[in-house]
């Protein structure tokens, strides 16, 4: 008879040491070399991956350092969970090592740790718990993980490539009960002239942000002096005082240099951090000793809203309001240039309506918006089989029948597919810090997703 909460049990400590060994690996996307499309890290936690899938007994296949699969199983139908192995960067202030999943308390602390090292791993043990429990597997079940889905999905695409569709399949990337409904993403960059010719203090370049899906925690001016420093520090310790922000002043040779300390959060929710660019630029834009074509437009068509209403694209319907994000900005020999990254509702249809509109009120504030790319949104039939059967598993699992599937501002691995949806591992209602500093796990949640997991395999083997 199999036991399930002693197989789980037996697979703990194996589970919270081979997640320590994904965590160790700073797999965010850096330069691409030769067999290395996104650089050192993803390579080396790809290899870390199939080291530990070798051990756990599965099959594994290195599709060129993009992705990496683990199968067990036999038969005509392909059950597919995916999950990824590259991280978001890590921002300063940290109180525990990123990179060592060191528990305290019994949470496990690192980047990575909920997105997605460890629900990944947790997965891929319930695939060893299913396999080792001597009950039938007459599909084939294969992990898919992806090394690039923080700044793309190009690692699931150059697997779809050569491999195509799963029959179904979930990925543990999100959150429980389970998610059957993703908003669309789009993104941008937009420029614009940095400094007019005869401004008393002329500005030389901003830089700030990690990634375009982070809402920026940190935004930095530098700028001439030209007598004027005293003065502009004191207004801008002025301007962040008065917003309750955080700030730094210094002077650089010849230059001043301003930063401003925001919150992060994830593009999704940018309700939940503060950003430091749009700080930035009001206090630019307010500023008469600086002239910044750049900020005054940003000022005027994005200003401090997260919602994207200065521009005409402040649309919602009955799963939830478009999300506005800029999550980058630097200067170069053609200006300054910041990221915009949006989240538009589930049943929008195409966004291009929008975002044309969108391109004409930055071009009449003096700012040249160039897309970068249109993703549509994600709907699956909540009655469905594979929505069904999911979320029978998740109750089995974890004993909770309040909380429904739902819809989510976040897009996950779920959208390269037509038969997958998002399942797990975070509880409605709590916070994991993903994408942020301390970035944690508990492993009581670990546990519960550990086992869900495995009755989730065993239900999609069923259907
Ligand atoms: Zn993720």
């Amino acid at each position: 008879m199999f036991d399930i909460d002693r197989a789980v049990d037996e697979n703990m400590e194996g589970l919270v040491r081979d997640i320590k060994r994904l965590v160790a690996h700073y797999s965010v996307q850096g330069e691409p070399s030769e067999g290395k499309p996104f650089g050192d890290g993803p390579a080396e936690a790809v290899a870390e991956a199939e080291k530990i899938a070798s051990e756990l007994g599965f099959v594994t296949k290195n599709y060129d350092n993009y992705a990496l699969t683990a199968e067990m199983g036999e038969g005509e139908s392909l059950v597919g969970i995916i999950g990824h192995l590259d991280v978001v960067p890590v921002g300063e202030g940290w109180e525990h090592d990123p990179f060592s999943g060191e528990i305290v308390d019994g949470v496990m602390y690192g980047r990575g740790v909920t997105d997605d090292k460890g629900p990944s791993l947790a997965a891929l043990y319930a695939m060893k718990i299913v396999r080792d429990s001597g009950l039938p597997v007459t599909k084939r079940v294969r992990f898919l993980f992806g090394a690039n889905e923080e700044t793309g999905m190009k690692g699931v695409a150059h697997y779809k490539e050569i491999e195509g569709e799963f029959d179904c399949g979930f990925t543990p990337d999100a959150s429980f009960p389970l998610i059957f409904g993703e908003k669309g993403n789009y993104n941008a960059r937009f420029f614009g002239e940095t400094s007019r010719e005869g401004a008393k203090v002329g500005i030389k370049y901003f830089s700030g942000g990690m990634a375009a899906n982070v809402v920026c925690d940190r935004a930095s001016l530098y700028a001439e002096m030209n007598g004027y420093a005293g003065e502009l520090k004191k207004r801008f310790a002025a301007y962040a005082k008065e917003n309750d922000m955080g700030y730094t002043v210094r002077e650089d040779e010849d230059d001043l240099v301003l930063t401003l300390q925001g919150v992060s959060a994830h593009a999704s929710t940018p309700e939940l951090g503060k950003n430091a660019i749009s700080h930035m630029m009001r206090f630019v834009a307010g500023e008469k000793l600086f002239s910044c074509p750049f900020a005054e437009g940003y000022d005027r068509v994005i200003g401090l809203s997260y919602t994207g209403e200065n521009c005409g694209v402040a649309i919602s319907d009955v799963y939830g309001p478009l999300t506005f994000n800029v999550g980058i900005i630097g200067t170069n020999m053609d200006g300054t240039y910041a990221t915009i990254d949006i989240r538009y509702p589930i049943t929008t249809g195409d966004f291009r309506v929008y975002s044309d509109r969108m391109k004409e009120v930055f071009a009449e504030s003096g700012l040249t918006l160039t897309e970068t790319r249109i993703g549509p949104s994600l709907f699956i039939d909540p009655e469905s089989p594979l929505v069904k059967k999911l979320y029978e598993a998740y109750v089995k699992g974890t004993g909770d029948t309040v909380n429904k599937p739902v819809t989510i501002g976040g897009g996950t691995y779920a959208k390269a597919f037509k038969n997958v949806v998002a399942f797990g591992p975070e509880f409605p209602g709590k916070e994991y810090n993903i994408h942020m500093n301390d970035e944690f796990m508990p492993l009581e949640t670990l546990r519960t997703a550990l086992k869900t997991y495995v009755y989730a395999i065993m239900a999609l083997l069923e259907i």
